[in-house]
């Protein structure tokens, strides 16, 4: 199964692709969505996205920062702040590595237009 070509369907709705998603990798984002509420994956991803997280600068060059390999340190720092419990933070680490999301800037390379389309 190819998900990166056949997901999302460039014909559909966003709502309409999340259907065939959830059908397709069953457990996942529904799953996902059962850990954090929408507005929590969002702040999670603004933040991983932010001075805090990767840090993504636009000139001269992009550039951002990353562990690479698994690394997903500055997810769980963020997620800690967000006061979530334990459990939570290593199911949504779980969550975004089952979506492509190895290391910290691979999540929001490949999880999180999955999760927030
Ligand atoms: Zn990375």
């Amino acid at each position: 199964m190819d998900i990166d070509t056949a997901w999302p369907d460039p014909t559909k709705t966003a709502e309409e692709n999340n259907l065939i998603y959830v059908e397709r990798m069953p457990g996942i984002i529904q799953h996902g969505h059962d850990i954090l509420t929408m507005e929590q994956w969002r702040e999670y991803f603004a933040r991983l996205e932010g001075p805090e997280g990767c840090d993504f600068q636009e000139s001269p060059t992009l550039t951002w920062k990353c562990g690479g390999g698994m690394d997903k340190s500055l997810s769980e720092a963020i997620l800690r702040k967000m006061g979530l419990d334990e459990n939570i933070v290593s199911d949504v680490l779980e969550t975004v590595e089952s979506l492509g999301g190895g290391c910290d800037c691979e999540i929001l390379f490949n999880a999180a237009e999955r999760i927030d389309p």
